[in-house]
């Protein structure tokens, strides 16, 4: 388990004072200025060394991702955008930073968009965060009033500037082009790549979007060094990182733990255990609502990671952990995030506006068991055409939960159908 002097997020749990003055004594804002002066290029070799992968979902490098932008402007000026937007169902980490942690992200905003000359940063949150905007937008006007951020912030000679914009409330604009358009004032649509956002994003200029845990933890990485980060994980899953633990178990929290911690040691150190006991564990969504489930039995021993999650058929995502028990109807849960992907969807692209919705009404009739078995294999034909065949990953978040419930699930649906044929009571789910 993680040691208290290792944490990044020293108020995860707002006990302590947020404000300014608050985190300073926490050990934020401390020598921001010299780290400014060691230049960008040792800012993003240090990023690279700390083996720092994004913390939105994606797993992308995070010093290789500014690596990308250009390194002498073309007249043309360069942004950072922090996406905020946490949508994801299942996923509530960066609201704790925000709201209770907010100057690591303001002090990673300025030491992040200095890398990549960036002399304006945009954090678009989204709709729903709104006393999470009101401490961000508090946090933001104290670290002006301080000199930290503005013109010479930090005394660096640099000038930049820190915007908060308030989405409406759209899981789309949690997609990184689509959050460009919603910040420029257009419908939430994501758009074609290439041009990829560090050639062409924020008003066609070029930008890096990056999640607010992968900017909040860049002050701490390289105050402590990147040694000190990618000490925590095995290789290749470098670092600390919040996961976000919901469902059935006895105390769901969030929190900050190494990388590739197990998953009996997550649930068991953090919280309480499993509802019941490990017996009574039935599935778990390791990664936000859009990866596979994984069953119980495979998950117990599962090493939360990138890497490892992946050779148990799901992924880490945001490490929001969803857990379920023995009482959960595990083909209504999951046509519950089939409804949710069909209404979230922008609807540009065929295969995901009628691929969400057909994927919906064959779940629909799954969950009553009102269907024939062959339909199970021509569900999961239908996710593979919707998979990797539209213009966002919306169209993949829709079809992997899919194909999670009929991989490791297949006798349920099979029974259920069977039930509702014999007219066998018990096996058809509860209205
Ligand atoms: Fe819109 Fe879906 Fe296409 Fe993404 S995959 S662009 S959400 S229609």
């Amino acid at each position: 388990m993680l040691d208290d002097q290792d944490r990044i997020f020293t108020n995860l749990y707002g006990m302590h004072d947020r404000s300014l003055k608050g985190a300073q004594a926490r050990g934020h804002w401390d020598g921001t200025r010299t780290i400014l002066e060691n230049g960008r290029e040792w800012i993003i070799e240090q990023m690279k060394a700390s083996g720092l992968r994004g913390r939105g979902g994606a797993g992308f490098p995070t010093g290789l991702k500014w690596s990308f932008m250009p390194k002498e402007s073309d007249g043309r000026p360069a942004y950072l955008v922090v996406n905020a937007d946490e949508s994801e169902p299942g996923t509530c980490k960066d609201r704790e930073i925000m709201r209770h942690d907010p100057h690591t992200l303001i002090e990673g905003c300025l030491i992040a968009s200095y890398a990549m000359q960036a002399h304006a940063c945009y954090i678009y949150i989204r709709g729903e965060y709104i006393r999470e905007r009101e401490a961000l937008q508090a946090a933001i006007d104290e670290a002006y009033e301080a000199g930290l951020i503005g013109k010479n912030a930090c005394k660096s000679g640099y000038d930049f500037d820190l915007y908060l914009a308030h989405g409406a409330g759209a899981y789309i604009c949690g997609e990184e082009t689509a959050l460009l358009e919603s910040l420029e004032g257009k419908k939430g649509m994501p758009r074609m790549k290439p041009p990829f956002p560090a050639g062409a994003g924020l008003y066609g200029c070029p930008t890096t979007v990056n999640n607010v845990e992968s900017i909040a933890v860049v002050p701490t990485i390289l105050r402590r060094g990147a040694d000190w980060f990618a000490g925590f994980g095995r290789p290749n899953n470098a670092g600390t990182k919040i996961f976000a633990v919901s469902g059935h178990v006895n105390n769901p929290c969030v929190v900050e733990d190494a990388m590739s911690i197990s998953f009996e040691e997550l649930i068991e150190k953090h919280c309480g255990g499993i509802r019941g006991g490990w017996d009574n564990l039935k599935a778990v969504i390791p990664g936000g609502s859009s990866v596979p489930c994984v069953r119980g039995e495979n998950m117990k021993d599962a090493i939360m990671d990138f890497d490892a999650l992946r050779e148990v058929g799901s992924s880490l995502g945001t490490a929001a952990v969803i857990v379920m028990d023995q009482s959960t109807d595990i083909i209504k849960a999951i046509w519950r995030l089939s409804k949710f992907y069909k209404h979230e969807s922008c609807g540009q692209c065929t295969p995901c506006r009628e691929g969400t919705g057909w994927m919906m009404r064959v779940m629909d009739r799954l969950v009553r068991g009102e269907a024939e078995v062959e339909e199970i294999d021509m569900l999961f034909d239908v996710t593979k055409q919707v998979e990797g065949h539209t213009i966002c990953a919306l169209g993949d978040a829709a079809a992997w939960p899919i194909q999670g419930l009929i991989r490791n699930f297949r006798d349920e649906i099979e029974d259920r159908i069977k039930a509702q044929k014999t007219g066998r009571v018990s096996a058809v789910a509860a209205e």
